[in-house]
């Protein structure tokens, strides 16, 4: 089925997130190809859907939809999402033939990775068919974007306790109330400020 720019194939369910994984950049700043193998090391993506308990994992650790992550080699399933980049010069056009049409000018980058492109004979509309990954929240090996949010101060990690004395690092956003003895922070755990 052919969905709109804005439309996903599924949902991820529970504590998994959807990731849109970036192609792999198939040449070095210095003009150099780099070999098929290498390519497959790039996992680096952006959070594009996530289920209901992982948005409250994410909240808690300080991450969001639209975040750029890098996650393991293994992680996650594969979802083929085919779908209309840009529509052609007439709405009502069924789109009946296809020709191949380069990927990489359809999503702007510079790769063919996984990813099929298409443009519609009569009306001109582009379509890609490339690859989602559905993965647990808990794969996420780190969050670039996140990086920069405390870099810039509109995050930060406390450290508070539990009410039985265990070590509870929280993240707190700018603006965001400071736990005091008997407040529930963002996780859910009452904690005291140290
Ligand atoms: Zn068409």
């Amino acid at each position: 089925m052919i969905l709109k720019a804005d439309e996903l194939p599924a949902l991820p369910e529970a504590d998994r997130i959807m990731v849109r994984p970036n192609p792999p950049i198939t040449t070095t700043i210095g003009g150099l190809e780099i070999p098929d193998i290498a390519l497959l090391q790039a996992h680096q993506g952006r959070i594009i859907a996530a289920g209901l308990k992982a948005m409250d994992i994410m909240h808690d650790n300080g991450q969001q939809i639209g975040d750029e992550v890098l996650y393991g080699q293994f992680a996650g399933a594969w979802e083929e999402w085919d779908h209309i980049m840009k529509p052609g010069n007439n709405p009502d056009c069924i789109h009946e033939e296809w020709s191949r049409h380069s990927p990489s000018s359809i999503r702007d980058e510079k790769s063919k990775y996984r990813c099929s492109g298409y443009r519609c004979d009569a009306c001109g509309a582009l379509r890609l068919q490339e690859p989602l990954l559905i993965m647990n929240v808990g794969d996420i090996m780190a969050n670039v974007d996140k990086a920069s949010r405390q870099r810039s101060g509109d995050m930060m990690v406390v450290m508070g306790h539990t009410i039985d004395g265990k070590t509870n690092h929280v993240i707190l956003r700018k603006g965001e109330a400071y736990a005091s003895s008997d407040s529930t922070a963002t996780n859910g755990v009452t904690h005291v400020t140290a």
